[in-house]
């Protein structure tokens, strides 16, 4: 065996930087923290965008306000975010619930993807001045849980650990879905966020200059998430068998690309004898892929009034007058994609939009499709602070004890709490 630690930690996203911050700055033991690339790949790195309002990215089966808010107090003292001001949000409030939908005021601070890697090479940097080890660029492969040892890159190195700390984000959820399967810990699966990404002219959605990401809550389960403005681009991100498309932008620093792009997502709640929502998305995504040669779909509202499908030779003329920023996306028809249950609320909830803020359905704005979240597979834990088994703690969005920066930072800093009170440390 290589070295043992007190703690190992794997995955360094926001969840693993909570637990490794808490006991270096609260303890004396020795710390590692894993993580196979050599930046964090999660959140952190991507857009950045760090909600300070309770339940946002907060599970509320698991988090309680008064817990969540002291939580993020901790949090924003470390990433020291810049909130953006919040402008004319009671006119848009009035509108909104005359339509019966909620608007959330939410603290937030954009940080962009491109001066997201000066974040977190400083919390990095900081982490390691305080007595913390790192070993990046290392995949963990396997966990022998009766010698508590961890093995990296398939044996070519391991460490001893006396608590075990396991937050491999959303990308790693499959393995540590084969982790709870070895431990024998039962996790539940039945949730997830089926939706579109809309994207369009800024001027047709001009409240993202008064409230950078405006979160709205329709009925029937829908609401808006992650916009982006400014520098915006659609993406997509490589999923088993389908793409999902995704959205990020730059800092104010890069030049606008005048558009703007959100995502429209349905939360669905399976029940027996359907229970697995990650089965559910990969049926979903594979039929997407097989219905638009393998790539995401995208069609204008234009085409999608009419109820036919959009076409290559047509995408770009005359109304429809912006080149969609994902241009590997194939021209289609989304409703044929989507089941009807949940198209239909989209679009409903998008009709509520247009009465909240007037434009965003011109006939330009794109729907791209599939946009799918998957939620993990909570596993069961045996106390408050997310441990699993004897010394194994399972957190972060991986786990689903958060959904965003900073419910994964607090996740981090409660199993942390978890280990110093079960080897009376603090
Ligand atoms: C493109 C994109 C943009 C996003 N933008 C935002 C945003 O703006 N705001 C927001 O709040 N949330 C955002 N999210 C969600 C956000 O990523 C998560 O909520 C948050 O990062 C979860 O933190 P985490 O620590 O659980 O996991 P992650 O941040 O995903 O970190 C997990 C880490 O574990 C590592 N890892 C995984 N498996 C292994 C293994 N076997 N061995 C070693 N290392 C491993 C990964 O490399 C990764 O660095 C975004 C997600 C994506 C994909």
């Amino acid at each position: 065996m290589n070295e043992k630690y007190d703690v190992i930690i794997v995955g360094s996203g926001p969840a693993g930087l909570g637990t490794a911050f808490y006991l270096a700055e609260n303890t004396g033991i020795r710390v590692l923290i894993i993580d196979r690339s050599s930046l964090s790949s999660g959140g952190l790195r991507n857009d950045c965008k760090q909600n300070y309002t309770y339940p946002v990215g907060f599970p509320e089966e698991l988090w309680g306000r008064e817990e969540a808010n002291k939580m993020l107090k901790v949090v924003e003292a470390y990433l020291e975010p810049e909130c953006a001001s919040l402008k004319n949000m009671d006119i848009y409030r009035k509108r909104a619930d005359k339509t019966g939908v909620s608007l959330l005021s939410v603290r937030q601070a954009h940080v962009g993807t491109d001066r997201a890697v000066g974040l977190i090479n400083r919390l990095m940097k900081r982490l390691i001045s305080m007595g913390v080890h790192t070993c990046l660029g290392n995949e963990v492969t396997g966990v022998d849980y009766r010698n508590r040892r961890l093995i990296l890159d398939n044996g070519v190195r391991d460490y001893g650990f006396t608590s075990l700390v396991l937050a491999p984000g959303r990308s790693g959820f499959k393995w540590l879905q084969k982790c709870m399967n070895e431990l024998g810990v039962n996790y539940l699966d039945n949730i997830v966020d089926i939706g579109v990404r809309i994207e369009a002219r800024e001027e047709n959605y001009p409240i993202v200059s008064d409230c950078y990401d405006p979160k709205f809550i329709f009925p029937d389960g829908v609401r808006t998430f992650c916009t982006n403005s400014g520098a915006a681009r659609v993406v997509q991100e490589k999923y088993e068998g389908y793409y999902s498309v995704n959205g990020h932008s730059f800092s104010h620093e890069i030049e606008s690309s005048g558009l703007v792009n959100f995502a429209m997502l349905k939360t669905i709640r399976l029940t027996d004898p359907v229970v697995s929502g990650n089965q559910f998305a990969d049926i979903l995504g594979q039929m997407a892929m097989k219905l638009s040669g393998g790539q995401p779909m995208m069609q204008r509202i234009g085409d999608f009034r009419m109820g036919r499908r959009s076409k290559l030779e047509t995408f770009n003329k005359d109304l429809y007058d912006f080149k969609p920023t994902l241009a590997g996306a194939t021209p289609g028809d989304v409703s044929l994609a989507i089941p009807s249950k949940i198209m239909r609320h989209l679009w409903k909830s998008l009709k509520m939009l247009d009465t909240i803020v007037p434009g965003i359905l011109h006939p330009s704005t794109i729907i791209y499709y599939p946009e799918i979240k998957t939620y993990a597979n909570r596993p069961e834990f045996t106390d408050h602070y997310f441990m699993v088994k004897d010394g194994i703690y399972m957190i972060g969005d991986g786990a689903g004890t958060s959904r965003g920066i900073t419910a994964a930072w607090s996740s981090g800093i409660r199993a942390a709490m978890g280990i110093c009170s079960r080897h009376g440390l603090l």
